[in-house]
């Protein structure tokens, strides 16, 4: 359970957001492990969000494909998956909130003339004569960021200095992952998110956001990235094969270890997910 800003108690709600640009592999799947363990030993729900919002890199027919791979794997969502490119709507309301509250501003900057590094907040006083907005950006407050998480233990980041005002509307109009994914945990009442450990520099961004939109941003928790031979993250852009689904239960073990279990003996998948369930919840304390 968590506890809200009124101090009463939400369900947990947790949910695994892929991103359709090709099936889910090895890597992703501890992602996946990951938030359906943490669900179940709560005694939670396990939502299944399809983040098809950036459409360059969506790859059709590839959310049909992961939704396949899950069930193939025993991992069964509690309600209807949503897409994000369905919920247009819902992004605008909250940057119109925003926007009334002269909290986002428009930037005429190209990737070529900002350095590397944070936003310098070049049109952050107004867009310089001449020039138009191309992306939006949201006016991060000065001042550190803090949680706790529950993998990798307390983090802080000072958003303004070290990463400045982030877009949340792209040059080519599509919104930012980092705006889509906080409205929709908000509206999706999630409590807890389990997910990459490449998303923990996302963290702090989305805290500070979710406070400006009055939504309670939820716990975290950033698990392990499988790493390749050279020690890049298994990711669809270096090539990681799609998971093998002969074998369920060997593909569902070699996550678990990778997460840093111990292999789990059991052969059939309903076995295997009551076991991982219950070493989980010892784990991670959970009640
Ligand atoms: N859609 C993101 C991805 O596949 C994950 C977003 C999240 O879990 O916050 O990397």
């Amino acid at each position: 359970m968590a506890l809200d800003t009124q101090g009463s108690r939400r369900p947990y709600t947790g949910r695994f957001a892929p991103s359709p640009t090709g099936p889910l592999h090895d890597g992703s799947l501890l992602a996946a492990m990951g938030s359906f363990l943490d669900a179940r030993a709560h005694g939670g729900k396990w939502l299944l969000r399809i983040e098809d919002i950036d459409t360059q890199r969506v790859v059709p027919g590839a959310d049909r494909i992961i939704m396949g791979q899950l069930h193939a794997l025993g991992m069964h969502w509690d309600q209807a998956p949503v897409w994000q490119s369905q919920r247009l709507k819902l992004y605008q309301n909250a940057f119109d909130h925003l926007l009334a509250r002269q909290l986002v501003y428009g930037c005429a900057c190209t990737r070529q003339e900002l350095p590397l590094g944070a936003y310098p907040g070049t049109c952050r006083n107004g867009i310089p004569a001449g020039r138009e907005a191309r992306a939006w950006r949201f006016k991060v407050p000065a001042g550190l960021e803090t949680f706790e998480d529950r993998w990798q233990g307390a983090q802080h980041q000072d958003v303004a200095a070290e990463v400045g005002d982030f877009i949340i509307k792209r040059a080519d109009g599509i919104w930012a992952y980092q705006m889509a994914v906080v409205i929709d945990d908000g509206d999706q009442r999630i409590t807890d998110i389990v997910r990459g450990t490449d998303l923990l520099d996302s963290t702090a961004r989305q805290q500070v956001l979710a406070r400006h939109l009055g939504i309670i941003y939820p716990r975290v928790m950033h698990v392990p990235l499988l790493l390749d031979d050279s020690g890049r993250k298994l990711s669809k852009q270096n090539h990681a094969t799609a998971l093998d689904l002969a074998n369920p239960v060997r593909t569902l073990n070699k996550a678990w270890q990778a997460l840093g279990f111990n292999a789990m003996p059991e052969t059939d998948l309903k076995s295997f997910w009551y076991s991982a369930q219950a070493q989980w919840a010892r784990r991670f304390s959970v009640l």
